[in-house]
């Protein structure tokens, strides 16, 4: 099992850490030992600096999947939540700087926090319709619209397929909005899909 992920698939995010646009969607991966449910308490690690939210919505597969064209990938896709990408940001910028590949700011152990409720996607869903919240200790932290995404989900499907075969149980991670920040010991995050609240995780 493995967890992709997409970067900058939001311009406003893009445009708030500095980044350009990309063309492409920006790949990159986490291993299963990143994946945090959120049934207990969640420890930062002590030694990356600050580490920051990003709420992601994330699709489940149960299938395999190889060079899926866009039409075919709602298909392949089993259920829907949401998921806190975790960045250790000073890590990252650092790599960023000097052009080296991002696993120790993005794919530590606990950084791939998974929403506790999940939604069967059906024929009806439309995933470029959702509106993403996240509630940091009861204040609106982040909102997006899957509808502004930069590449859709369909798309990010036929671009992972292409590269790397998917295989039952990966998760995707489609990219986060503005607003990602710090967490501190003791916050409480919530994120809602529209108004029904998928994650609830707790810092210790
Ligand atoms: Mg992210």
């Amino acid at each position: 099992m493995k967890i992709f992920c997409i970067g900058r698939n939001y311009a406003d995010h893009a445009h708030e850490l500095g980044n350009i646009v990309p063309e492409e969607p920006v790949l990159f991966l986490k291993p299963f030992t990143a994946v945090a449910l959120t049934d207990k308490p969640l420890h930062l690690p002590e030694h990356l600096g600050p580490i920051h939210h990003e709420l992601e919505l994330v699709v489940s597969f149960d299938t395999y999947a190889k060079d899926i064209p866009e039409a075919m990938a709602p298909g392949m896709i089993a259920s829907i939540t949401l998921g806190l990408d975790l960045t250790a940001r000073a890590v990252q910028e650092e790599l960023k700087r000097k052009g080296l590949p991002w696993e120790k700011a993005k794919a530590f152990d606990g950084s791939a926090v998974i929403g506790d409720v999940h939604l069967p996607m059906t024929s009806a869903t439309d995933l470029q319709a959702f509106r993403l919240r996240l509630l940091r200790n009861g204040d609106p932290v982040q909102e997006g619209r899957t509808a502004d995404m930069i590449h859709p989900v369909t798309k990010l499907v036929h671009h992972v397929s292409r590269y790397i075969t998917i295989e039952p149980g990966d998760l995707l991670f489609t990219g986060t909005p503005a607003g990602v920040g710090p967490i501190e010991r003791g916050d409480v995050l919530e994120g809602f899909l529209d108004d029904k609240r998928l994650l609830h995780a707790r810092f210790a």
